[in-house]
């Protein structure tokens, strides 16, 4: 009110008396009009806005009481002083019970006007301020239920758990990440201890620890635990301080690293069963090399050839496993980041058969392929499936004696591919059969028969199958053979398209998906 110009209205048939009350109020700097009577001033009301009203009571058109209730309907802040020269106590009760701030009885002084001016113009800045502490306020209101409602919305869409204790550790908050890791009916634990959600006493210990133990704000707790579903969850506590530097709660935060673990335990298990094959033969090698150079064999130049020999032949072996290992890792690696493309897979086989065929016919092994002209097409990476396929050529090759039979055989059924490869061989045991897709597993009959070997290409061919949504089957039985069938999905096309798609892929055209 101070920056903006006091706005006066007078209102008041008399014209001596209205400009007189103007005279007056020229000494300040007040902006002031003037009206005849109750109608005109609504008018200028309403188009103007005013911070006071001066009023007569008694007037033409229409009377002093009406107008002041017409003030109040068009805005209530307004301040209407009234002035008459029938000043009567009932009149003067009459007009504040109609929204009258004051009263001024005819004849009044210049000072006694002014002073009840100033009076009303003081009633009006605070009405002016308390309204607007009141906007501010609900303003404030409004923009903390919507930081509130943001932030609820924020915690009750994270994917890790979220629990918040109180400074006596009863729980305050619980988000549905944190009541799904726990499996727990939210509306039951709220207000109660952290037992309530879990077996482990670890979490309530840890909460305890960080309430009794605080110093700073920093995560005090750090520390996995597992749910009596056997997740693994990693918990972060953290203090929460007020002002005062008082503990006030906690706050834990929970992350579900249950599949993060198994990874982490696969990988320690690879690792320490690859650095125990590794060792084997290096030590092996180590050894014979130490023999030679001791001199042992200084005068046995047959003996120090053998072991010459052996060194080679497990320097070989450990070649062979870094092929395969190379060759897990590459079928590790996901289809989808590798070259796809319609494969034709009688080619594949018939490649393979070829390139096997004087590896059999050495060994005086019968062997047959047995493939139709044209298969339908597998969508896939035609490498790494004619790398499948070669693990189970030369493996039955491999472990058929002399004299015994291998045959290939591809045919398509329902949609899917099956390839056979069948031997006469050592075969294996039933126990042996399920397990020996697994890395380094090696059937006992092939170790005690000294038939060389990784234990990794069968793991190879079964990553190469399930890449290409396929799978391995194995029957097998001792001294009699094994069949392994590979099933692999064709791509869902008719002949024509899968024409279509083969020249692309032999043009050249790969795609990458
Ligand atoms: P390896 O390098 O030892 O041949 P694989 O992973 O290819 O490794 O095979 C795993 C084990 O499965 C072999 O050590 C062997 O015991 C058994 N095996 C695989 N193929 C045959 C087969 N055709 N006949 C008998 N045993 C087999």
């Amino acid at each position: 009110m101070q920056e903006q110009e006091v706005k006066i209205l007078i209102v008041d048939d008399d014209e001596i008396s209205r400009v007189g009350c103007e005279r007056i109020l020229e000494m300040s700097d007040y902006h002031v009009d003037l009206a005849e009577n109750g109608v005109e001033g609504l008018e200028k009301i309403k188009s103007e806005g005013y911070d006071l009203v001066v009023t007569d009571l008694m007037m033409p058109k229409m009377g002093g009481m009406e107008f002041l209730q017409e003030i109040r309907k068009i805005d209530e802040k307004i301040i209407p002083i009234v002035i008459t020269g029938y000043a009567t106590i009932e009149n003067a009760v009459d007009a504040v019970k109609m929204g009258a701030y004051d009263y001024l009885a005819k004849p009044f002084t210049p000072d006694e006007f002014r002073a009840k001016i100033e009076r009303a113009l003081e009633k009006r800045l605070l009405l002016l301020e308390t309204e607007k502490l009141r906007e501010e306020r609900d303003k404030n209101i409004l923009e903390h239920s919507i930081e509130k409602t943001r932030t609820f919305t924020i915690i009750n869409c994270m994917s890790e758990g979220v629990i918040a204790t109180n400074k006596s550790g009863h729980i305050l908050l619980i988000n549905p990440a944190a009541v799904k890791m726990f499996r727990i009916k939210h509306v039951n634990v709220i207000g109660k201890k952290v037992t309530g959600l879990t077996s482990n006493p670890d979490l309530e210990n840890k909460i305890s620890d960080a309430l009794t133990r605080v110093t700073s704000k920093e995560v005090l707790e750090r520390f996995e635990m597992t749910t009596p579903e056997g997740r693994v969850l990693q918990s972060n506590i953290t203090p929460v301080i007020n002002e005062k530097k008082e503990c006030i709660g906690t706050v834990a935060v929970l992350i579900d690293i249950t599949e993060d673990k198994k990874i982490e335990k696969v990988k320690t298990d690879f690792l320490n069963l690859v650095s125990h094959e590794l060792k084997a033969p290096l030590g092996a090698i180590e050894g014979y090399l130490n023999l030679i150079l001791d001199g042992i064999t200084a005068d046995q130049p047959e003996k120090e050839k053998n072991y010459i020999q052996k060194s080679k032949d497990r320097a070989h072996e450990l070649l062979e496993l870094v092929n395969d290992l190379l060759d897990l890792t590459r079928a590790e690696k996901k289809i989808s980041s590798k070259l796809i493309s319609p494969v034709d897979l009688s080619g594949v086989i018939k490649e393979t058969f070829d390139f096997y065929k004087n590896e059999a016919k050495a060994k005086s092994i019968q062997f047959n392929i047995e493939c139709p002209e044209k298969l339908p097409m597998i969508r896939g990476n035609a490498e790494e499936l004619s790398r499948l396929f070669a693990n189970l050529v030369s493996n039955a090759i491999k472990y058929t004696p002399e004299k015994g039979q291998v045959s290939l055989k591809a045919e398509k059924n329902n949609n899917q591919v099956y390839v056979y490869v069948k031997d006469t061989g050592i075969g294996m045991s039933r126990e042996d059969a399920a397990k020996v897709f697994d890395e380094f597993y090696r059937a006992k009959n092939a170790v005690s028969q000294k038939i060389s070997g990784t234990g990794l290409g069968l793991a190879i061919a079964k990553k190469i199958a399930e890449e290409h949504n396929g799978y391995i089957e194995l029957e097998s039985e001792p001294d009699k053979g094994s069949v392994f069938t590979v099933v692999l999905p064709v791509v869902d096309k008719s002949p024509a398209e899968n024409n279509e798609l083969l020249k692309r892929g032999i043009d050249g055209h790969k795609t990458n998906i």
